[in-house]
Formats: structure tokens, sequence, C-alpha cells
């Protein structure tokens, strides 16, 4: 039997402002994590804040980048290595997040190159996959997110696995305060999950996690951690207050 122990993930994407925020906001988050809490926690925060949250959180909070540039060296004017990220004790790195694909135009290669070098560089990625409303309607969450894990994982070996986890995010539901209904975010998961075992065999597919985002709240985390294949949830808007993400947190098991 698969223990997938839940993982509760906060996204800040560009907040707070300034750096004295960051430290309120990541002391408030930090003081909601308990023995008694139910799963695991990580944030992905801004790069100048990392040091500072990781300093905070301690053990409590495992703190992640929120992007990586695949080159490792050189000419590359903003660049941000994995190695330089591994260097400073970061833990995880999002790769392909939606907004990242919208808005900077990362493709699915260079999402895949993120990927092999995060893991190479001995920390963890979180994948993000989803399809936009059109694709919803026409039914095409399961094969638009077939097609994002294929291209996205291409040369993550078995052994690799273990340093991965999905984060299935519908881009309809990203910052829009239309979270997918317990029932839409599970039947996309075991299709994920369907996916993972044919790519990788039962064991990886029944091992690895998939995590729910997309305008998770604390009224909604509840629904979506009770279903099977749910296994943790990757928040943005509500990450930003340490009472909305302690709540998400301590989420009702
Ligand atoms: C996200 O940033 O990945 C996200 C899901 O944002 P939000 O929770 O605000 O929809």
């Amino acid at each position: 039997l698969y223990e997938r122990k839940p993982f509760i993930t906060g996204n800040w994407k560009l907040n707070p402002n300034t750096k004295g925020e960051a430290i309120a906001l990541a002391e408030d988050i930090a003081s909601s994590v308990t023995s008694d809490s139910p799963g695991d926690v990580a944030l992905f925060v801004p790069y100048p804040f990392i040091e500072t949250v990781q300093n905070i959180c301690g053990d409590k909070i495992t703190v992640g980048a929120e992007m990586c540039t695949p080159e490792m060296k050189g000419a590359f004017t903003g660049g941000i290595s994995p190695a330089m990220l591994a260097s400073i004790g970061c833990k995880w790195v999002l790769a392909g997040h939606s907004e990242r694909r919208t808005i900077n135009k990362e493709t699915d290669e260079y999402i895949n190159a993120q990927c092999l070098k995060v893991i190479e560089n001995d920390m963890s990625v979180m994948l993000c996959i989803g399809e936009t409303l059109g694709e919803y309607e026409q039914n095409l969450a399961g094969p638009i997110c077939e097609l994002q894990l294929k291209k996205g994982l291409a040369g993550v070996s078995k052994e690799d696995m273990s340093s991965v986890a999905i984060a299935y995010e519908p881009v309809w539901a990203i910052g829009t305060g239309k979270v997918a209904t317990p029932e839409i975010a599970q039947d996309v998961h075991e299709q994920i999950r369907a996916t993972l075992k044919n790519m990788y065999g039962e064991d990886i597919g029944d091992s690895t996690k998939i995590l729910y985002g997309g305008s998770v709240s604390p009224d909604s985390v509840d629904g979506l951690m009770a279903k099977p294949d749910i296994d943790g949830t990757l928040v943005g808007g509500a990450s930003l207050s340490g009472e909305s993400f302690g709540r998400i947190i301590n989420f009702q098991a």
C-alpha cells in the first residue's frame, strides 16, 4: 500500500513587495504549522526572499523557487541556475507554471530541460500541467495533461521520479476564483495517475504525488483533499494570508 503524505504548498508569485512583508508573512504561516498538521508544507517564494524564509521556517516548511533557468553557467543575463539554488539549500523548484508558459512563453522543451537540471542538481521538481478553458470545454483535459506530462518528463528515469511531483492546475481555475469541483479534479487526477502508470509502471504511478492548484481556499480545501487521488494543493492567492493558508495547511482530513 502506498502512503502518499499530504503535501500543502504555496506559490507567492510576484509577492510580497518587500523583505519586511515577506518576513511577516513567513512568520505568520510558520506559526500555523504544528505537529498536528496533517501534511508536509512547502513555500515557493521569489528568489530574494528564499534564504530569509528558510531561516524563519526552519524544518517546519520546505522552501523552493518558482522557476529556474536550465542553463548552468555563462552569458545568460538574469539567469538563475539549479546549481545556484541547490547551493543555498533550496529543495524544490516549480517548472511549467501556466503563467510562465503563457507570459514568458516557456515551451514544453524548455520546461523539460528545467526538470532534468533540477533533478541532476539533487533537488525536487514540481511539474505544473493543465488545460485552458477552451480545451476543458472540448473535453481535452486528460489528453492535454498526458501530452504535457510526456513532454515535460522526457528523459526523466524511473529512479528520478522520487524527485518529481505533479501539480494539476487547470488554467481556467488559476487566480479566477473558479475552483474545480472535487469531482472534476479527482477525475483528471485519476487520468494523470493512469498516464504515469503507463509511462513508469504501477509503483511509480501509485507513489507520485499529484497536487491540485487553482483558486484553492479555506472553503474548498477539505472537499478536494478528501478525494483519493488528490495528494495536496498548490495555492497562489490564499498563500499570501497567514490566516487563509494556515487553515489550508490544517485542512480537515
Ligand atoms: C498558482 O499560483 O499556482 C495558483 C493556483 O493560484 P491561485 O491559487 O491564486 O489560483
